[in-house]
């Protein structure tokens, strides 16, 4: 092993990420060094790559980004247990505390204190990364590094559309980018009858189709009820995911739930935004905001059912090499891509 590494960096606080060679990580007695192989772009990526208010706030200049990836263990720390080298692996990139009432009570993905890799601490994309072994999720060999690489947005999916039971429900989701697209999928393997998922982008819906058995709606162009009543749903949707952030969906799934209804919201709205809480008192609907995986319950969720046929690959639709990750960025921005991943090496 050389001792410098390439990573994509933070270094000015202008729009960009730079190739910024590192000495490679030491690690702690509790930690691994994973070899990265892939990683995937998120759309938290991009909003530190164009620098916007949160990004400013949050992200300190200087910090390796991304927190998507996949790789190989290649260095162990003297306390770990359970692990070796060459082992596959991905990972949780929330780092836990260990003394809140939430992280004692088990419910990792609830502690206040957590930080994010390649957002609060140095991240994955790099070509090595320290992790705590805690964190460390081990690969089958049916999940390879691709899919590995974007168990993280999967794991979101996964945590939003198993918050509440789907067997045989109709499923409204909104928003069809690729953690949308997932999550309709997951829909589907888990049971759900009709899972209909809006947008206002066409490629997106047409990606949405193909990655999954769904009725992609563009409600630009068409009326919502229309569709309802051509599935012959009489009440309304007993699901609904909130994937796109956008104040017109919330309002369009609201109108469009059964009493009674159950919302998992992922989608985060721009600063404030108004809502009719009297439609939900009277439609006596159930909004769950969700954040991240459950650490480890997702992770353990998801694996089990990419072992069982669960095929989310043809949201992948853009691969690049590190060395063109500007490419990858460029496309991702352009909002006509699905997930874009860059191979390490
Ligand atoms: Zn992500």
């Amino acid at each position: 092993m050389t001792n410098q590494m390439k990573t994509l960096a933070k270094l000015r606080a202008e729009p960009g990420l730079w190739m910024d060679p590192r000495p490679v990580p030491e690690i702690g007695p509790d930690d691994v060094l994973i070899r990265i192989r892939k990683t995937g772009i998120c759309g938290t990526d991009i909003h530190i790559w164009n620098w916007d208010d949160w990004a400013a706030r949050t992200v300190p200049l200087g910090l390796v980004t991304g927190h998507e990836f996949a790789g190989e263990i290649v260095e162990i720390g003297r306390n770990v247990e359970g692990l070796s080298i060459g082992q596959r692996c991905s990972g949780e990139g929330h780092l836990i505390g260990k003394t809140s009432r939430q992280s004692r009570a088990g419910k990792f993905h609830l502690d206040p204190a957590t930080r994010g890799i390649g957002v609060n601490e140095q991240g994955a994309f790099a070509q090595y990364l320290r992790l705590p072994a805690f964190n460390v999720v081990p690969l089958p060999d049916e999940i390879d590094d691709e899919i590995g690489a974007i168990l993280d947005p999967l794991g979101n999916a996964v945590h939003t559309a198993l918050s509440f039971d789907l067997v045989g429900e109709d499923v409204l989701i909104t928003g069809a980018g690729p953690i949308g697209i997932m999550a309709a999928a997951v829909a589907r393997h888990v049971g759900a009858r009709h899972v209909v998922i809006t947008d206002v982008n066409p490629d997106r819906l047409a990606l949405a189709a193909e990655v999954a058995d769904v009725i992609p709606v563009n409600v630009a162009t068409e009326d919502l009820k229309a569709v309802e009543s051509r599935l012959k749903m009489t009440q309304g949707f007993d699901v609904g995911m909130e994937m796109s952030g956008n104040q017109a969906a919330l309002d369009q799934m609201v109108e469009a739930m059964v009493m009674g209804g159950r919302i998992a919201m992922l989608g985060i709205p721009p600063g404030k935004s108004p809502v009719d809480w009297s439609r939900i008192v009277f439609k006596a609907i159930t909004i769950k905001g969700v954040y991240g995986r459950e650490i480890f319950e997702t992770w353990y969720k998801m694996i089990a059912m990419l072992e069982n046929g669960l095929d989310v690959r043809r949201v992948i639709t853009h691969r690049y090499t590190v060395d063109e990750f500007r490419d990858g960025f460029e496309v991702m921005r352009s909002g006509r891509s699905g997930k874009v991943v860059l191979d390490w090496g």
